[in-house]
């Protein structure tokens, strides 16, 4: 029940459909009792068991009274019309009442559709929108795979499991207690019998379900990743082909498949245990009943006509199938609250990177970017140690240094992709913590050794995440990326879909793009991570190009690898194990002569 406690939140929203569906159940309900009933007064004018009540019985709220306006009206009828035609009404009187019920059927049906697919779109939205919340620390923790399983089966889980259960649980404790009032007022002796049987079963099918809980949350973190090897598959099918490791790969997926195969067949046979034990339950319930019942009937002080009997029983069996149903959703609710469980993990994570209520606004970058005693570790190493550093408005600072040095993960601090563990950063000397975010990151441009590229037109990868921009200004931006030329050789020009990440581009004009869509932004700093390193020479020059133009009148800080590219900046930080180690122009550190001039020389040759 814990677990309804959490779809509740998402059910609150849709209170009216709700309530229009309980009352439309309260009414199907009832029109269904009554019909029921009928067949009490059907039988005795069949059989004619008691005297016709004649006086006219004042209302009142019990089984007697009932019974004897229903006689009554029923004994006038046939004093003026004869049996044939009493019979004629009850029946007309039944089929008025089931068509009654089922219209009513229909609409509570119909009322519950926007709540179904509501809830599940609801949950989709937030899902997605707690991705773009959430720091790139949590991505490095979880599986792409996972996610994406979580945001597809595990949401059509829930909607196949707890979305068409939430009616079943609405309606039919409802029709269990409408229909228990009945047969209590029908025969109390009997119904308590009934409700000693009842607890007893329930407990049986509650452990079932418990256990079946376990295994689906196993099943869908097993698929997880699947999923998860699927996806990097995908991305990866280029090596797996270049080192031959179909064999390896396939194995493996093999494995995890069986896993899944094997946790999926306990799944479904415990599942399936779910209908015949409730239905042997409920025919022992139902022999227990004729057996006691029926020696009330025959007992001496007969507190229960045969005809009164047989409708008791044919009441009783109306509770079956509703009571049949509640344990399959709540067996169902169990079997989703797994589902639901592994959404909670997104959606409870908690963002890390939160802006303070008191963020201050930065619309502009007027003076200088400022690092102090800056130091940052992932996990427990630190990466970045101790970084003191000033970057002054429009200078090009460089970084470079060995692979793993750190440079990027410097870099990624200042957009705040990941906060810093020691020290501050500040920009024209507020620190960045204190700064809103959105406007923070809107103060820089980001170009990466791989461009990030959507699958989209080249006018809405130049142009994204702005709307409404006119064309001439795309094409200014791609005319400063040198990427006009060869934008226009496409197909279909600016219109052209670039396919998957930019798969139909090449590496160079795929950078290319990506700075288009940097001076697009038009943002003060720009942020250069090893820009041209996976280019060949002839890209490289093209993109170079592209480059100095984007950094022209602007602030830069670039990582650089080859060293030729960074010659004329302002200042140059080498970097070793997270630390800065030389810090000066070109020229003052080749005179220097340490580990910059060793770097320098190694590349010249
Ligand atoms: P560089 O850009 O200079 O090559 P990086 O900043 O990418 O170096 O990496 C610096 C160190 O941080 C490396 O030792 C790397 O293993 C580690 N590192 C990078 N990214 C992560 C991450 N997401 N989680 C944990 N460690 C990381
Ligand atoms: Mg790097």
């Amino acid at each position: 029940m814990k677990k309804l406690k959490k779809i509740l939140k998402y059910l609150v929203p849709y209170y009216v459909n709700l309530i229009l569906n309980f009352v439309l159940n309260i009414f199907q309900i009832l029109f269904s009792v009554f019909s029921l009933l009928m067949i009490i007064p059907f039988l005795r004018v069949l059989f004619s068991q008691e005297a016709i009540v004649t006086v006219k019985p004042v209302f009142s709220f019990s089984g007697k009274a009932f019974s004897n306006i229903i006689n009554y009206y029923l004994g006038q009828i046939i004093e003026t019309y004869g049996k044939k035609e009493a019979l004629l009404v009850v029946s007309i009187f039944v089929v008025v009442m089931i068509l009654m019920k089922n219209i009513l059927f229909y609409f509570s049906k119909y009322v519950m559709v926007p709540v179904r697919n509501g809830v599940i779109r609801d949950m989709r939205n937030s899902i997605y929108k707690k991705i773009l919340e959430l720091p790139f620390s949590y991505f490095s923790e979880e599986r792409k795979g996972d996610i994406i399983s979580k945001m597809t089966n595990d949401l059509k889980e829930i909607e196949w499991t707890i979305m068409t259960s939430v009616e079943m649980l609405i309606r039919n404790p409802l029709t269990i207690i409408v229909y228990l009032i009945t047969l209590f007022v029908m025969s109390p002796q009997l119904t308590i019998f009934v409700l000693i049987l009842i607890p007893v079963s329930g407990a049986l099918i509650g452990t079932i379900g418990r256990s079946l809980k376990k295994t689906s949350r196993r099943a869908q973190d097993q698929m997880g990743t699947l999923l998860s090897k699927i996806e990097e598959t995908l991305s990866g099918l280029r090596i797996i082909k270049a080192f031959t490791a179909e064999n390896f790969v396939f194995k493996n997926f093999v494995n995890h498949n069986e896993t899944y195969n094997n946790t999926m067949n306990k799944v479904y046979r415990k599942n399936y245990l779910a209908s015949p034990m409730s239905e042997f339950l409920g025919i022992l319930m139902i022999t227990g009943i004729m057996y006691y019942g029926g020696s009330l009937v025959l007992g001496n002080q007969s507190s229960l006509s045969p005809e009164a009997f047989i409708g008791y029983i044919a009441v009783f069996s109306q509770i079956i199938n509703p009571a049949k149903a509640f344990s399959t959703a709540l067996y169902n609710v169990q079997k989703g609250a797994a589902s639901i469980d592994r959404i909670n993990i997104i959606l409870d994570a908690e963002n890390t990177i939160t802006e303070k209520e008191n963020a201050v606004e930065m619309k502009s970058f007027e003076k200088e970017i400022t690092f102090k005693n800056v130091s940052f570790a992932y996990e427990n190493a630190f990466v970045v140690k101790n970084i003191n550093l000033t970057v002054k408005k429009g200078q090009t600072v460089a970084l470079v240094g060995q692979s793993g040095s750190g440079k990027s993960t410097l870099v990624d601090l200042i957009p705040r992709f990941y906060d810093i563990t020691q020290g501050e950063i500040l920009i024209d000397g507020k620190n960045i913590k204190n700064i809103k975010i959105d406007d923070l990151r809107s103060l820089m441009g980001n170009v990466n050794q791989e461009p990030i590229l959507f699958n989209d037109t080249t006018r809405n990868n130049i142009a994204f995440g702005s709307e409404n921009i006119p064309d001439e200004k795309i094409i200014e931006a791609a005319k400063i990326a040198n990427a006009h030329d060869f934008i226009l050789q496409t197909e279909a020009g600016y219109d052209t879909n670039i396919g998957d990440s930019g798969t139909k581009l090449s590496g160079g004009q795929r950078q290319r793009m990506s700075i288009a869509r940097a001076v697009l932004k038009n943002p003060p700093i720009m942020i250069l991570d090893e820009a041209t390193s996976s280019l060949d020479t002839e890209s490289e020059k093209a993109v170079q190009d592209a480059l100095d133009r984007l950094m022209q009148n602007r602030t830069s800080i670039v990582i650089a690898h080859r060293l030729s590219t960074i010659r004329n900046a302002d200042l140059i930080c080498v970097m070793h194990k997270g630390e800065i180690i030389e810090k000066g122009t070109h020229n003052e550190l080749i005179k220097l002569n340490g580990s910059y001039k060793k770097l320098y020389d190694l590349q010249i040759f």
